[in-house]
């Protein structure tokens, strides 16, 4: 696997990331097993972060070094408040996170077990009610180097974004969680499609849990349009598809306490890294190291580590 090479922050300008999506208080419960059906057992603790995959990856963005604003809403309440100043405190810039008034601030239910396992229940509340202004969203693009989407905010949102990034020369990352169909005119809008093995198997329809199915789930995305992907298998690493190729990368051996957040903190370092110009198995190589430190602290954004301490990881 080749060493990172990429050139230090004086050396380059700051890659400007437009994130389009979620934003969630987490209430995260321990529990030292899920109850089952009918069952009431008790908690460890209860702790609240902030959180939602949009909000997750803007911070995963910051966090490598790059200039980050987000599109986002949420509801006037105190949840909403503590969100846009999470995102504030990171240097993200919150002007496109308009208040709903008529719904609550979207909130995750998050359970985590003793091994380490997450159950979640989302709530979306104003994430549901998503739809950007087309020319708020056009001048916000054409400051962006690239622009991250998820699946947690309406689809026609994202499509519509897509597709004018597409054709404003901004280089769109998709990460289709929770899964859900597409529509085919959409794979070729993406550069870089991120993704864990549940939604590759759900979009693709073919079992991927080995590396060489990921592979090959891949290319089902390379076929129809998409210019690279990265499979995410969780503790096994990830894999990564291009015209290339494909290759594996393990993951590095941690002791994982909650891996809330692992994916979209992969997704920040992974996409700094190709912003900053580095390629795709460099970028998936500070992808894993990142996640890495990311599954041995409990809660999303609190999770999700600097640049400084990526560097610190070994290679
Ligand atoms: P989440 O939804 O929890 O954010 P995800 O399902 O999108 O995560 P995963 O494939 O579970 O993504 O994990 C992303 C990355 O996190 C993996 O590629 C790996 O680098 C790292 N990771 C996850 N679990 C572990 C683990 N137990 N040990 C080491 N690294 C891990």
């Amino acid at each position: 696997m080749s060493k990172m090479s990429l050139p230090s922050a004086s050396q380059q300008s700051v890659p400007a990331i437009l994130v389009l999506g979620s934003l969630n208080m987490d209430m995260v419960v321990r529990v030292s097993r899920a109850p089952g059906d009918g069952e009431t057992i008790e908690g460890q603790s209860i702790a609240y972060f902030p959180g939602g995959k949009g909000g997750n990856q803007a911070v995963g963005c910051a966090r490598q070094g790059a200039s980050v604003c987000m599109i986002g809403r949420v509801g006037a309440d105190a949840h909403g408040a503590a969100l846009r100043a999470a995102l504030a405190q990171e240097g993200i810039g919150c002007d496109d996170i308009p208040t709903d008034d008529a719904v609550a601030t979207g909130v995750a239910v998050v359970m985590v077990d003793d091994q380490a396992q997450n159950r979640i229940v989302v709530v979306p509340g104003a994430n549901g009610t998503l739809h950007p202004d087309p020319s708020v969203l056009a001048s916000r693009l054409k400051a962006s180097d690239w622009l991250v989407m998820q699946l947690e905010v309406p689809l026609p949102a994202v499509l519509m974004a897509a597709e004018q990034a597409q054709k404003s020369g901004c280089r769109v990352v998709l990460n289709p969680s929770p899964s859900q169909s597409l529509p085919a005119e959409v794979w070729p809008w993406i550069d870089t499609l991120v993704l864990n093995e549940s939604e590759a198997q759900a979009l693709t329809q073919v079992s991927v849990s080995r590396p060489e199915e990921a592979a090959q789930a891949g290319q089902w995305f390379l076929f129809r349009g998409v210019r690279q992907v990265v499979v995410t298998l969780g503790a096994q690493g990830a894999v990564a598809v291009d015209a290339k190729g494909g290759s594996f990368h393990p993951a590095l051996p941690v002791k994982a306490v909650d891996t809330t957040a692992a994916g979209d903190t992969f997704l920040g370092a992974l996409v700094v890294t190709l912003a900053s110009g580095g390629t795709l198995n460099e970028g998936v190589t500070m992808g894993l190291r990142a996640a890495s430190l990311c599954v041995q602290t409990v809660g999303a954004q609190p999770s999700i580590p600097t640049r400084a301490a990526v560097l610190r990881t070994p290679q």
